[in-house]
């Protein structure tokens, strides 16, 4: 299973992070063992600055078409990151290390009034009850239906493959004992940071 994840999806976050605007998709992988199910989030011990940046995940069913999505986390270790990219260097330590992929249940979008509903019911985080990041899918600068075209032309996508869709601004470090909030209209998933 494979993780493809999206980079510089909306613009306010693009601009946090001093980054230019992507004409088309970034795209990055997570190893898919970096998948984590639960409600812990198990920082590296060798990790400095970890930052949280909640994301809408879609899963390929066998027909490669979106059927389920999830609240899940693309954790990055910022300080590697930014002496990765300062280095001209692929950025693999800074976003695929273990435990890296935080998601929680897959819900079939089926169930909830499909794609055309969800893109427009706000996806937010909260961390320790204080509300960090939001965003729709709809204000992202490709759509889900663009970042999936582009994922099976470009790669060998595989269906149980998921697609992160990026993240909105509002990226901060997390730390031992925070406890996260993430929702998505009537979708909720809780974590505790234990490092
Ligand atoms: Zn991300």
């Amino acid at each position: 299973m494979n993780i493809w994840c999206v980079g510089r999806n909306y613009l306010e976050h693009a601009q946090e992070l001093k980054n230019p605007i992507p004409q088309e998709p970034l795209l990055f992988l997570k190893s898919g063992d970096c998948l984590v199910h639960g409600n812990e989030i198990q920082l590296p011990t060798w990790s400095q600055e970890v930052h949280h940046e909640i994301e809408i995940a879609f899963q390929f069913n066998s027909e490669m078409q979106f059927e389920y999505a999830a609240l899940a986390l693309d954790l990055t270790e910022r300080k590697l990151q930014s002496r990765l990219k300062a280095n001209g260097q692929p950025w693999t330590l800074a976003k695929s290390f273990t435990g890296s992929c935080p998601m929680s249940q897959a819900y079939k979008l089926a169930n909830y009034g499909g794609l055309e509903v969800l893109e427009k019911l706000e996806f937010n985080l909260k961390v320790n009850s204080e509300l960090r990041q939001k965003a729709r899918l709809t204000e992202a600068i490709f759509n889900p239906t663009t970042l999936s075209n582009f994922v099976k032309t470009h790669f060998p996508a595989q269906p149980g493959d998921w697609l992160l869709t990026g993240t909105p601004a509002g990226v901060a470090a997390l730390k031992a004992g925070d406890e996260l909030l993430a929702s998505w209209g009537q979708i909720q998933h809780q974590w505790r940071v234990l490092y």
